[in-house]
């Protein structure tokens, strides 16, 4: 029988590391599955361009994986059971099913994260995934038809809540756009850099109001902690990101917030058969400190993990991938933008890069990105590993065993 890799989520993490894998694994022995919910590679880091009204590439899956050999499955995922080694799918016709596994790579990513705050479930937008950043470019495209300026509040100032309330204002120069911080605008940005934020506020015409906490969304207004009210018609919820419930409700053991908790090699404490990576993993990197979501991480844990899958299953050794966190980039706008480099304390160094030259890094950083996953793999050597013969006949290695 082939040794079962089953992937969850095609997104930054998964699309790309299916195809290393798909390349240094033998086909004769390994047989590789991707579940994914939707049947185009979503740009995530673009999602804020697609609400803004721009039009974003978003290559079909079928044809990413087409002659790599890996299977594509396109079902949402409702369960894992890691002691039954099970996936649970659902898919759009209505239909479900099981897929058994002997190892599973989960890289489901992350949502919007509520908070618990009323009324963000019904009544806020958000560009966390690509069917909410179409319904809020749908409000968007109403509000701009009705004419006279409906107004739009972006609730949080961290890079998502920035990036989407400048381009908004940028696209739509039409509809007031207001920034909501609960502290001092950019507070995770050095002051240089800080600095150039608010002149770009100021310059798209965003209207700024800072330690201000929104405690619940209705129709048309917030309500703030300090008892105002803002009006708004299009109020976003930028406040930052939480994982689906799966793999907790599997019984992986997960942080928290939800996040599987993996060692070194992204695999799941609990769990030895499963590997976790990008968005839903608590994975520590090289500083000591949690990696971040974002898509550098999703990169550095999918790398990892696939080393030391193949490492495991061919009995090589495991080499320790590099884990850093090392910059922010942070568009603002088409035209503008800000690279903050963080040190080893994740703290903002003193100098930056901005404007056009940050927008054009950017640039690159995400076309690159889309490139990698849409080409999983291009450039990579030809499948030369056969699976090791282990004690147990099952070609699987057994739990706890030590990192090279
Ligand atoms: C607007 C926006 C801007 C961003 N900008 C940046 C940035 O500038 N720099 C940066 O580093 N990061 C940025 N990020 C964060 C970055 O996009 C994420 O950290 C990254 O996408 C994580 O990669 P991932 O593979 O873990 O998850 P994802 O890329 O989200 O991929 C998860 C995949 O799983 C699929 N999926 C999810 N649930 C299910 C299910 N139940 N069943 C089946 N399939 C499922 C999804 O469809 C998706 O294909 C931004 C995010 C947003 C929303």
């Amino acid at each position: 029988m082939k040794h079962r890799i089953v992937l969850l989520g095609a997104g930054y993490a998964g699309a790309y590391t299916a195809g290393i894998l798909a390349r240094r694994l033998s086909p004769a022995d390994t047989e590789i599955t991707v579940v994914n919910a939707e049947p185009d590679f979503v740009q995530r880091m673009r999602l804020h361009q697609l609400a803004a009204g721009q039009e974003i590439a978003a290559p079909k899956l079928a044809d990413v994986f087409a002659g790599t050999g890996i299977r594509l499955r396109l079902a949402r995922v409702t369960a894992v059971d890691p002691e039954r080694r099970v996936v649970a799918v659902a898919h759009a016709d209505g239909g479900s099913g099981e897929l058994g596994y002997d190892t599973l790579f989960y890289a489901l990513g992350s949502r919007v994260a509520d908070h618990g705050v009323p009324g963000v479930a019904e009544n806020a937008f958000d560009v966390a995934g690509r069917p909410s950043a179409l319904t809020l470019r749908e409000r968007l495209d109403g509000l701009e038809r009705r004419g006279a300026g409906g107004s739009v509040l972006v609730v949080g100032d961290g890079l998502t809540g920035i990036e989407t309330a400048t381009e908004i204002a940028e696209s739509r120069p039409g509809l007031p756009v207001t920034l909501v911080a609960r502290g001092e605008l950019g507070a995770r940005l050095a002051v240089g850099a800080g600095g150039h934020l608010r002149r770009a506020c100021d310059r798209l015409g965003i209207t700024v109001l800072e330690h201000t906490t929104v405690e619940a969304v209705e129709a048309t207004r917030v309500l703030c902690a300090d008892g105002t009210a803002l009006a708004s018609d299009a109020t976003v919820w930028a406040a930052g990101f939480a994982v689906s419930p799966i793999a907790a409700a599997g019984g992986l053991e997960v942080t928290a917030n939800g996040r599987i908790v993996v060692d070194r090699t992204m695999r799941s404490l609990s769990h030895p058969d499963v590997y976790a990576v990008g968005d839903s993993a608590h994975a520590i990197g090289d500083n000591g400190r949690p990696l971040p979501m974002s898509c550098a991480s999703a990169g550095y844990t999918g790398r990892q993990a696939t080393d030391a899958i193949v490492g495991r299953l061919t009995g090589r050794g495991i080499e320790n991938t590099r884990l850093v966190y090392a910059y922010n980039a942070i568009s603002l706008g088409r035209r503008d933008g800000i690279l903050q480099r963080v040190d080893d304390e994740a703290r903002p160094r003193p100098t930056y890069v901005g404007g056009r030259k940050a927008a054009r890094i950017k640039w690159g950083i995400v076309t690159a990105a889309l490139w990698s996953s849409s080409h999983p793999t291009f450039g990579l050597p030809r499948r030369t590993r056969r699976l090791a013969a282990v004690p147990d006949g099952s070609a699987h290695t057994p739990a706890g065993q030590a990192v090279a």
